[in-house]
């Protein structure tokens, strides 16, 4: 049989078919792709009917984990009140750099001042204007954060989308199939959520929130059987929010790998596997090992060293039975809004110390083509970590021309997990104000951009 839109069955005949971004593009670095939706109806059009406001409320997520959209290789922009001197202004940037570039004029909150470049400012007439230098001003930023947005309708139907165009994609439903013709149209009108429940369990959060293999920022769908019999699927999204979408009442022939799992990393990185049921993935997971025998233990070894499935298929099968209890709820509850802020606060303050997060912060900050200035009132905790970073790889006798290399200085220097506190950004601000330390700086950005 050919090949249909899941959605509305229309074949390529009838409509072009497309490629959908199971994860809208804006909200991951790895694409996962569902080759049967139609293009426009069921693709383009779920943009601006509930991805869009999604991708627009977490932009201040997208933005902190540089996930930028390969169609338009942009970071989202996202609105920010940036307090300079004392005054407060409203802007919608995507990085610190965007504020000082261009013909950009910031107006400040109470209408009484504008911020822009000197030469433009001299000259509009009759204005007073005091000229400043921004490299010595202290600026500090902040967002606003709408929790609201992780449980609204919009959010749901794509969580539901997500899920729907996945176990089709895991399941090779190639067609439009009526078993979920209920689920279609609540993606479609947002009418009648009888799929998707917020998780409310500790044990799954804790699973999810960067506990191994799980990795930090990264997002995880997967299917199993409930104890009523129900098909479900989960979603974690950034292992911030996670959901539940309970995708049928019951197994059917449809169903051909309900043991699937998909984690997609922040660094591109995809791991998968997908099995018939539980029982097959549990023989498939022991047939993947040589066991040796000793006199008193014996000893597992993976015959293929290579799949990096295999530690998500153990953790998969070691918590089979949490998903099938898992403990769910419609409307959020305030112990389920403080994990949230508690999970969205710890991002935001974890840098991952990545070659394309320093790269990012390289050409936002322009630091390869222009001198640079260290502002000696800064207080930014990640710009003056990372301009330390790139001063210690500047000082380097190491050579560092790949990203094994960069790696494992940063593993040398940093042992174990570090946290940036006041105090370890007051001593390493010392050090990036002695002596030629901002030579270091652009010969580390320049070692950092060769990097492929
Ligand atoms: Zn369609």
């Amino acid at each position: 049989m050919n090949n249909s839109c899941i959605y509305c069955g229309a074949t390529p005949q009838d409509k072009e078919l497309s490629k959908s971004d199971i994860i809208p593009d804006a909200l991951t670095n790895t694409k996962i792709l569902n080759p049967n939706v139609c293009k426009i109806d069921h693709n383009s059009k779920f943009s601006d009917m509930f991805e869009y406001k999604i991708i627009e409320g977490l932009a201040f997520i997208t933005n902190e984990l540089d996930i930028k959209s390969s169609k338009s290789d942009k970071y989202h922009p996202f609105q920010q009140t940036i307090i300079v001197d004392g005054t407060e202004y409203k802007a919608r940037i995507s990085s610190d750099y965007e504020l000082f570039k261009g013909n950009k004029f910031l107006k400040s909150l109470d209408n009484t001042s504008k911020l822009g470049p000197i030469d433009k400012v001299q000259k509009i007439p009759n204005i007073k204007y005091t000229e400043v230098n921004v490299n010595e001003l202290e600026i500090e930023k902040r967002i606003n954060i709408n929790i609201d947005l992780f449980f609204c309708n919009e959010m749901y139907r794509l969580i539901a989308k997500i899920a729907f165009e996945w176990f089709c994609l895991m399941n090779e439903i190639n067609q439009k199939k009526e078993c979920f013709s209920k689920i279609i149209q609540f993606i479609e009108t947002g009418n009648d959520n009888g799929f998707v429940t917020i998780v409310n369990d500790k044990k799954v959060h804790s699973l999810f929130n960067n506990e191994s293999p799980f990795e930090f920022g990264s997002h995880t769908i997967l299917s199993y059987i409930a104890k009523d019999g129900s098909v479900n699927v989960l979603v974690s999204l950034f292992g911030i929010s996670i959901y539940n979408v309970k995708l049928l009442s019951q197994k059917n022939s449809e169903c051909k790998n309900i043991a699937s799992l998909s984690s997609l990393t922040i660094n591109s990185k995809h791991y998968q596997f997908r099995e018939s049921d539980i029982a097959q993935l549990e023989n498939k997971f022991r047939n993947s090992f040589n066991y040796i025998k000793l006199r008193y233990i014996s000893i597992a070894s993976p015959k293929n060293v290579k799949d990096t499935s295999l530690i998500y298929q153990q953790t998969y099968l070691l918590n089979y039975s949490v998903f099938q209890n898992i403990h769910c709820i419609d409307t959020p509850t305030d112990d389920c809004i403080d994990i949230l802020s508690k999970k969205i606060e710890n991002l935001l303050q974890t840098s991952s110390l990545t070659i394309r997060g320093l790269k990012r912060f390289i050409n936002d900050n322009q630091l390869d083509k222009r001198t640079i200035e260290l502002n000696p009132n800064g207080t930014d905790k990640k710009s003056i970590f990372l301009f330390y970073i790139l001063m210690i790889i500047g000082k380097s006798s190491a050579k560092i021309t790949s990203s094994h290399a960069f790696y494992k200085l940063m593993n040398t220097m940093f042992e174990e997990n570090l946290v940036i506190t006041d105090e370890y950004t007051e001593n390493i601000k010392k050090e990036l104000f002695t002596e030629k330390a901002t030579d270091f700086i652009s010969k580390g950005a320049k070692i950092i951009l060769e990097i492929s």
